[in-house]
C-alpha cells in the first residue's frame, strides 16, 4: 500500500498504532498510574496555553506532514530497491543504512545503530516438492521461514492427510504419522484476528507432529489464488530454528493433493528445502532522538519494525510505517521547536522472529523505562488511521489521548481498544 502523498504520510503517523505507554512499575512509586495523571496533567496544560510549545506545535507538525514530504521517496527505496529484508540478511542491513541517511536527511543528526545478536541468520534455497507416485503435477511451495534444512537430496515419505492437525486428527491417523509428510489443512485467512488464530493453532499442531514422528510438514496456503506467503508458524518465537521442516503449499495446489488423498491414492512426495542456515550474528535496531529542552531524561519512543520478510519488498508489513516514523521525526523537527520530553524514534530488527530487536532495546534500555513515559508503536498495515490499542490502559483515553488528539478531531481518530497487542514490538515494553 504504497500510498504516499504528504497528506497520507500524515495521517499514518496516527495510524493503527499499538500504543503502550510503558506499563513498567517502579517499586518506590505506591500509585502505578501517578506518573500517567502527571502526564495526562502537563498535556491539559499543553493544550489549554496559548504560549506552550505544545500548542505551537501541533499546528506546525501538521502542516509539516500536509507540505512537500521526502517520505514516499524514501519508502520507494526501502521497498522497490531494497525490497524483501530479513533480519540478519544483506537486505536488512542496507535498511539500517537506509534509516540511519533518512533520519539524518529529516535533520535529526544523532541517528545511530545499536548492535544485538540474534542466534541464527536464515535464508531459503530452492524450495521443491516432487509428487514420486503416482505421476503427479508441479507443487507451488516456499518454505516456512527459520525452518531446517532438509538433508541433501531432500526427505522422502507418504503424504498423509492430518485434517486440521488438532488432537483427534493425530489419534485418528495413528501410527500413520511416523515418518510421513504431514499435509495439514487451513481455511483461508480474511482477518487480522484470523491470523492470531493461526499463530495461536499452529505451535501445537508442530509439537504433535513431532510427537507422532512426522518428518515433516506441509501448509496449506491460507491465501486464494495461488498466493504464497511467508512467515514463522506462531507466537513465542525466540529466534530458533522450528523443530521440524515445513513448506507452505499454494492453496489450490494443497487442495487437489487433499482431493487425492481422499480418493484413496497413496502418494509418496520429495521434499527438498536446502535452506541456508547461519549464526550467531550481529545484528542493529536503528535509533534516532529529539532531545528534550526541560526533562531530557524522560523519553517518548516512537517506534516501528524494519525488517520483514522476503517474498515481497515488505511495504505494508512494515515499511510504510518505518517511512513514517522518519517522517514524523522530520515533521517535528522541522517545527524549530523541542520538545518538553526527549522523543526517541526507533527502528527495530528481528521483530518477525519474535520481537528480537525491541526485546534488545528494553534489555539495553531498562534503567531508563521508568522515566519512559510512552511508547508507540506502528504495525498494522497502512490506511486512514482510526485509533490505538491502549494495552490495558483504557484509563489513558479521557485525559491524555483525547487531549493530544483534540487536533485530529475532523479525522476521526477516535477508537480505543484495551486490548494488549501481543504480536509486535509494543510486548517487550508491557513485559518490561
Ligand atoms: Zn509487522
Amino acid at each position: 500500500m504504497v500510498r504516499r502523498n504528504s497528506l497520507s504520510g500524515f495521517l499514518a503517523a496516527f495510524f493503527v498504532a499499538a500504543i503502550s505507554a510503558s506499563a513498567q512499575i517502579s517499586a518506590p512509586e505506591p500509585d502505578p498510574l501517578a506518573r500517567m495523571r502527571q502526564a495526562a496533567a502537563s498535556v491539559q496544560a499543553c493544550s489549554a496555553s496559548e504560549i506552550s510549545a505544545c500548542a505551537q506545535a501541533a499546528p506546525k507538525i501538521i502542516a509539516n506532514a500536509l507540505g512537500a514530504s521526502p517520505l514516499a521517496e524514501n519508502l520507494r527505496r526501502l521497498t522497490d530497491e531494497i525490497g524483501g529484508r530479513l533480519t540478519g540478511s544483506p537486505a536488512m542491513g542496507k535498511a539500517a543504512d537506509w534509516a540511519v541517511a533518512a533520519f539524518r536527511d529529516a535533520g535529526i543528526d544523532n541517528a545511530h545503530t545499536e548492535k544485538f545478536t540474534i542466534p541464527h541468520t536464515w535464508s531459503e534455497g530452492a524450495t521443491h516438492i516432487q509428487i514420486l507416485s503416482p505421476s503427479g503435477f508441479p507443487v507451488h511451495a516456499v518454505s516456512v521461514a527459520w525452518s531446517p534444512a532438509t538433508p541433501p537430496g531432500g526427505i522422502e515419505g507418504d503424504l498423509v492427510d492430518a485434517g486440521d492437525g488438532a488432537p483427534e486428527d493425530f489419534a485418528r491417523m495413528g501410527p500413520d504419522a511416523r515418518g510421513a509428510i504431514l499435509l495439514i489443512r487451513t481455511d483461508v485467512l480474511r482477518s487480522f484476528g484470523d491470523l492470531f488464530a493461526e499463530d495461536l493453532r499452529n505451535p501445537g499442531i508442530i509439537e504433535r507432529a513431532v510427537s507422532a514422528g512426522a518428518r515433516a510438514i506441509l501448509w496449506m496456503g491460507t491465501r486464494e489464488g495461488m498466493l504464497l506467503s511467508r512467515h514463522l508458524t506462531g507466537l513465542g518465537q525466540d529466534g530458533s530454528i522450528e523443530k521440524l521442516p515445513q513448506a507452505i503449499v499454494a492453496r489450490e495446489d494443497a487442495q487437489r493433493l487433499a482431493r487425492d488423498l481422499g480418493a484413496e491414492q497413496r502418494i509418496r512426495v520429495r521434499l527438498d528445502l536446502p535452506n541456508r542456515i547461519g549464526g550467531p550474528a550481529e545484528e542493529q535496531n536503528v535509533v534516532a532522538e529529539i532531545r528534550g529542552r526541560e526533562r531530557p531524561n524522560e523519553f517518548i519512543v516512537l517506534g516501528a519494525h524494519l525488517d520483514s520478510f522476503d517474498l515481497g519488498t515488505g511495504a505494508l508489513d512494515n515499511g510504510c510505517n518505518a517511512a513514517l516514523v522518519v517522517e514524523a521525526a522530520r515533521d517535528i523537527h522541522l517545527t524549530g521547536l523541542l520538545p518538553k520530553r526527549s522523543i526517541r524514534f526507533v527502528l527495530f530488527s528481528g521483530e518477525e522472529e519474535g520481537m528480537l530487536g525491541s526485546w534488545a532495546y528494553v534489555r539495553t534500555h531498562r534503567e531508563e523505562l521508568d522515566r519512559t513515559d510512552a511508547a508507540i508503536i506502528f504495525d498494522e498495515g497502512s490506511g486512514r488511521v482510526s485509533g490505538f490499542s491502549l494495552g490495558g490502559r483504557l484509563d489513558l483515553q479521557p485525559e491524555v489521548l483525547q487531549q493530544a488528539l483534540a487536533p485530529l478531531n475532523s479525522w476521526g481518530v477516535n477508537r480505543f481498544t484495551e486490548d494488549a497487542v501481543l504480536g509486535t514490538d509494543n510486548l517487550d515494553f508491557l513485559l518490561e
